[in-house]
């Protein structure tokens, strides 16, 4: 049994075959994915994945760092609203990307303050992007921390100290198929954070796990990466599975 936390189901690429995309998640043993609408449109589609598959397909709504320079709150924001109102567990994904650097990056500052405002508001937790963006990432969630907003650092790959500090206010840090590539060197991060703080998801489309490394990802995946977090905490992989299946339903909010 587990929980996707982050899948980007309402992707184009997902468009031929979605539903079989979803059985066999459920038959390698999902049990709820978190549907990412990584701007309002891709929001509106997971939107209505959720509604094609209750209480299975859940969904987030937010506008993309890289598409930062696009977002207009007094425009956007009503399109937040609207998808919260519908039923959004979350708002996200959201946050900084000093890599790509595809917006501009006090837009990118703007957009996500912007954001973790309306994650205040609504009491929801945020889903955070972050890319080479250490200090700004930093100081803008532990200041919504401090104000009681939660949230999780998706698909973590930073700095031990960034998820310290995420950590410390409360936050979650979740891992994606990238612990399993042979390039990865940082098992030290996926022992640092504490078990009840622990998520996983596949990111799909995006970094399939290895063996299926370079092909599309999807949920069904997510065991792959489950077995490589519990090979390098040493634990069971069913005490794995089971733990960020909790966290999950904790931090969205899932029944
Ligand atoms: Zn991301
Ligand atoms: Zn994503």
């Amino acid at each position: 049994m587990f929980i996707d936390s982050h899948v980007h189901l309402a992707d184009p690429a997902f468009d031929d075959d979605r539903a079989e995309i979803v059985d066999r998640a459920r038959a390698a043993g999902a049990i709820a994915l978190v549907c990412v609408g990584e701007s309002l449109d891709a929001a509106r589609r997971a939107g209505d994945l959720a509604m094609r598959y209750p209480g299975f397909c859940h969904f987030t709504v937010g506008v993309h760092p890289h598409d930062a320079a696009d977002f207009v709150a007094d425009r956007d924001l009503a399109g937040i609203r609207a998808e919260l109102a519908r039923g959004a567990v979350a708002v996200g994904e959201c946050g900084l990307d000093y890599h790509y650097d595809h917006s501009p990056r006090d837009r990118q500052r703007e957009a996500f303050a912007t954001q973790l405002a309306v994650a205040r508001e609504y009491g929801r937790p945020v889903v955070v992007h972050t890319r080479e963006a250490e200090a700004d990432t930093r100081a803008m969630i532990v200041d919504a921390g401090h104000e009681g907003v939660r949230g999780v650092l998706h698909c973590f790959t930073g700095s031990h100290q960034l998820a310290r500090a995420a950590l410390d206010v409360g936050w979650y840090v979740s891992f994606s198929g990238i612990v399993t590539f042979r390039k990865w060197n940082d098992d030290e991060l996926v022992r640092l954070v504490p078990e009840d703080r622990l998520l996983v998801e596949s990111d799909a489309p995006y970094l399939a796990p290895v063996p299926h490394r370079g092909r599309r990802n999807e949920p069904s995946f997510v065991p792959r990466t489950i077995e490589r977090v519990a090979g390098i905490r040493n634990m069971p992989v069913d005490a794995v599975a089971e733990v960020t299946t909790s966290n999950a339903r904790r931090l969205f909010g899932l029944a």
